[in-house]
């Protein structure tokens, strides 16, 4: 069925899994991009592919944040501040971290997990993309044997869901992959999950539209979106003032969403959560497959013949300048469990944000009282692995399919006052 003209704003990772899942169905597509390259966060990110995951909204978290609030290196840094947007975000992140919170999104994700591994595969197989894809799991790599336990049991609740684990000693590790240190003191190896460099991903995903003739307008800033008398979205107005008109605009500009919406009165209340990466060249021993370091939050991934060191979680307004300690702590966290990392040169160093909602879960739908608006944001640390199905579900909806996803959980905007 062809639907009328639809413009997505925004070229990350979830703009271009709607465009591609829209054009799939017959949909005339215009994606509207104000970078001239490819950089967002769905570029920079730790390409880790880890279905399940949970979000950030896990029990004591907002705590342990108020915590490190004191120590600008730590894992996850507050920068204070008394603005009450900030405030207002913060207060509803504490009132979500709860158990009963937590399970229901793990209900929600791991359902998403399943379809987001296969849209993924189907996609990069119909449009042979080279994006170093491989199904070799994730490990949640820990140096502490007292954290082994508590980590196992977050595998067993995924278990519950179909997903694989395998709890691996120390010593196993190492006889598996001698990338990791000594001080290793095991690991929980999350089967099912993937590896993929982010950059190439999003580049193929581009040119694969562009070879199918959809429409994608780089160097295209939006500085509104555009209403008409009765109150309907009606496209993106750029900078310049010409009008990118559709019948559905679909509003995937990460942490930018926030400010676009606020331009016709609807409100994505976010905050930006900065994180950052290194790019590793000559690092001798590359381990097979990515993970995360359990106790220092830094995430890895073997891309080629580098390393890419990622993570750390700063909330703090976008367009301050990023913060050496922060990159150095990436280094500093990596150190005691991947062997030989001091020898590798850094060959590049990115600092990118993060979109996050205070219930840790993404904003995914239509927005009510405002026809033709359609919000697909908030990801936060699981973008890139939730992207596809993303770009399912906003193009069934678009079309006017039955939707499958729990929207309780989901889909959250409110119109502005
Ligand atoms: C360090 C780090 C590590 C991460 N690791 C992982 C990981 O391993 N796995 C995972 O699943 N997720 C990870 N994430 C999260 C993931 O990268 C994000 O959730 C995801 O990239 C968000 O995608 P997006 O398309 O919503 O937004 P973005 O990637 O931010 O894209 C938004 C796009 O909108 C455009 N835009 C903004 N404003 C305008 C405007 N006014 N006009 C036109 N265009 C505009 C921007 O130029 C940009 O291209 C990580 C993030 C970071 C920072």
């Amino acid at each position: 069925m062809a639907t009328a003209r639809t413009v997505v704003v925004g070229a990350g990772i979830v703009g271009l899994c709607s465009a591609y899942e829209l054009f799939k169905r017959g949909v005339e597509v215009v994606v509207l991009d104000r970078s001239t390259t490819f950089e967002s966060a769905s570029c920079g990110n730790a390409g880790l592919f880890s279905i399940g995951h949970y979000p950030l909204t896990k029990p004591g978290a907002s705590l342990r944040g108020i915590r490190w609030m004191f120590d600008s290196a730590s894992p996850l840094w507050i920068r204070p501040s008394l603005s009450p947007h900030l405030l207002r975000w913060l207060w509803t992140f504490h009132c979500h971290c709860n158990q009963a919170h937590l399970e229901r999104c793990v209900r929600t994700l791991c359902a998403m997990g399943w379809r987001t591994i296969q849209a993924l595969e189907s996609m990069l197989d119909a449009e042979s993309i080279d994006c170093l894809y491989k199904r070799s799991g994730w490990m949640d790599l820990i140096l502490d044997g007292r954290n082994l336990d508590a980590a196992a049991q977050e595998g067993r609740v995924l278990a519950q869901h179909g997903y694989r684990t395998d709890r691996i000693s120390g010593a196993e590790l190492r006889r598996r992959d001698g990338a990791y240190r000594e001080e290793v003191a095991g690991a929980i190896h999350y089967l099912d999950s993937a590896i993929i460099h982010p950059a190439k991903l999003v580049r193929g995903l581009a040119d694969a539209l562009r070879r199918r003739g959809v429409e994608i307008r780089m160097g295209a800033s939006v500085s509104s979106l555009e209403r008409d008398p009765a109150g309907r979205c009606v496209g993106a107005r750029l900078e310049g003032g010409e009008v990118v008109r559709g019948e559905t605009t679909v509003l995937s500009a990460g942490i930018w969403s926030d400010e676009l919406a606020a331009s016709i009165g609807v409100q994505v209340p976010m905050q930006p959560a900065r994180g950052y990466h290194i790019q590793l060249d000559g690092v001798a021993q590359l381990p097979l497959t990515g993970g995360v370091m359990h106790e220092t939050f830094v995430a890895y991934n073997p891309m080629g013949t580098q390393l890419r060191l990622a993570g750390t979680l700063e909330i703090a307004p976008v367009g301050r300048p990023w913060m050496r300690k922060r990159m150095n702590a990436l280094m500093t966290g990596a150190r005691k469990y991947l062997e030989g990392i001091d020898r590798g040169r850094i060959t590049e160093e990115w600092a990118g944000y993060r979109p996050c909602t205070a219930d840790g879960m993404p904003v995914i739908g239509f927005v009510p009282g405002t026809p033709g608006l359609y919000v697909a944001t908030g990801h936060a640390m699981m973008g890139l692995m939730l992207g596809p199905v993303t770009g399912q579900i906003v193009a069934a909806d678009v079309c006017g399919e039955p939707t499958t996803i729990d929207p309780e959980v989901l889909q959250c905007v409110r119109p502005g006052r």
